[in-house]
């Protein structure tokens, strides 16, 4: 029985023993495999990979099964996919078939916050809506509590139409700052400043002593918060002031935008005033550098659009706005040629009403053409190229956004290609111009972040945004009377 129990013994030892060593040598097997495939490779953060990757960048301009390594937030590299996979390893994989990848929206022209007042007065005259409805409205309604949940609502839109960074020329900045620091969104943040009393300010003192105070405040505190200084326009500021707000600019080293030359009745007025036109006015005052970009710009003369040329001032392009408001067409192909920095915008959302890019793209394609009766005036591929690397540089930050580029800060998107309006596919950039819409964006990411992966929200709480909206939009209706 003894030598039974012991015979058992040593087949028990001998099983446990040699699956032991089975596994040990499986464990080794897998450790020097896995150390094989990884040799070299550079760990990044992300990697994000798409049918098609579109990236501003007239080297390579669209890489078919692209690729793109992102580390500290920003491009480290962008290849096929077959290449980043050989050389990355990233902490996490975003898939894209059927999908392609470009860089993130730019609006460089918006009042966010208005999204509030969206179709609140439609149909009216600009400076009608603006004196007798936008303003008074401003003047009742427009607080720190407006601000936080108007932002709120211009973020969530933003991201879901695949904007990455917008310019917003509004109230109540900090305010501002703080929402789109939480939302993951990059903004150029320029308090708006004018000669009469505005939301929380007197005149142009107050507010402009505000905006500085703003400026000195977050100035190099932020990757993602660019602040900015914003005189409303040249009927709206005095010369003195324009002056001062330019100075101060300069002063601080940041950039300056202005609503400029946007109707014939602003020509008129500034010619009347200052006996020059708009452009011409702001060089007379010595107000024209690179670091101001301008909104609008539907009125400029000839001579005008070389002065922005030689003095490298940037245009944001707003067709939405300018049409509604029956403003009129900005000679964008005379500016394009003249070799200015052409940007687009949407404007604020009580003059649009959306904070779409994807509309202003496909505007810009078609209404162009129709005003100068030529098929070829901007073609797409300048129109995408005026979405993103444009703006980007009308507002001075081409460095940093705009281009897939190595260096350059992670802000992508994803836009989907499977819908029915998307197929066949023959031309990408085609789709992206002439056919795509902002529910076509699968997935935003900026600095590295993902904001939105396929269409779900990661960083707004869109139930309480919906709730607030409701709220003040109830005491709206009940308490607002036009002025006139
Ligand atoms: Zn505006």
């Amino acid at each position: 029985m003894k030598r039974q129990l012991a015979k058992y013994y040593k087949l028990l030892v001998f099983f446990v023993c040699t699956t032991l060593f089975v596994f040990c040598t499986q464990i080794v097997i897998a450790q020097n495999n896995y150390n094989l495939a990884t040799q070299g490779k550079q760990n990044v953060q992300l990697i994000v990979s798409s049918d098609f990757v579109v990236t501003m960048d007239e080297t390579q301009p669209v890489i078919k099964n692209g690729a793109v390594a992102i580390k500290d937030g920003k491009i480290v590299a962008i290849d096929t996919q077959d290449k980043i996979r050989a050389s990355y390893r990233a902490n996490r994989t975003l898939l894209g078939e059927g999908m392609v990848l470009m860089p993130g929206l730019v609006n460089g022209h918006s009042h966010s916050a208005m999204v509030l007042f969206r179709g609140l007065a439609d149909d009216l005259a600009l400076e009608d809506w603006l004196q007798n409805y936008i303003f008074p409205a401003e003047g009742k309604f427009v607080d720190e509590n407006f601000v936080r949940v108007g932002e709120q609502l211009a973020c969530w839109e933003m991201i879901r139409g695949g904007t990455t960074t917008f310019v917003d020329m509004y109230f109540e900045p900090d305010i501002a700052a703080e929402v789109i620091d939480e939302c993951g969104l990059r903004a150029m943040i320029a308090p708006s400043s004018i000669d009469f009393p505005s939301p929380g300010f007197q005149g142009w003192d107050d507010a402009f002593a505000s905006s500085v105070n703003f400026l000195k405040r977050w100035k190099g505190k932020s990757d993602r918060i660019i602040p900015a200084l914003a005189p409303h326009a040249p009927y709206t500021v005095s010369p003195e002031h324009l002056t001062q707000a330019i100075q101060t600019a300069r002063h601080y080293d940041v950039p300056l935008t202005i609503h400029l030359a946007e109707t014939q009745t602003e020509v008129k007025d500034v010619q009347q005033r200052y006996n020059a036109t708009p452009v011409q006015h702001l060089e007379n005052l010595g107000f024209l550098d690179p670091r101001v970009f301008a909104a609008h710009v539907v009125w400029p003369n000839e001579s005008e659009i070389a002065l922005m040329a030689k003095r490298g001032v940037g245009v944001i392009h707003n067709p939405d706005s300018n049409l509604k408001l029956a403003s009129g067409f900005a000679p964008i192909p005379a500016m394009l040629k003249a070799g200015i920095d052409v940007g687009l915008g949407t404007d604020g959302a009580a003059s649009n009403n959306v904070l779409d890019m994807w509309n202003a793209i496909r505007l810009t394609a078609l209404i162009h053409k129709g005003t100068t009766l030529d098929p070829t005036a901007v073609p797409a591929k300048t129109v995408l190229r005026m979405a993103t690397l444009g703006s980007a540089q009308a507002l001075g930050l081409a460095d940093k956004i705009g281009a897939i580029k190595t260096g350059l800060q992670a802000d992508l998107i994803q836009v989907k290609l499977k819908e029915p309006h998307l197929l066949p596919l023959y031309d990408v950039m085609s789709h992206l111009v002439y056919a795509a819409d902002a529910s076509d964006v699968d997935t935003v990411i900026v600095n590295g972040q993902v904001l939105m992966h396929q269409r779900e929200m990661l960083t707004v709480d869109i139930n309480k945004i919906r709730r607030e909206v409701v709220s003040i939009a109830e005491k709206i209706k009940a308490e607002f009377r036009p002025a006139n």
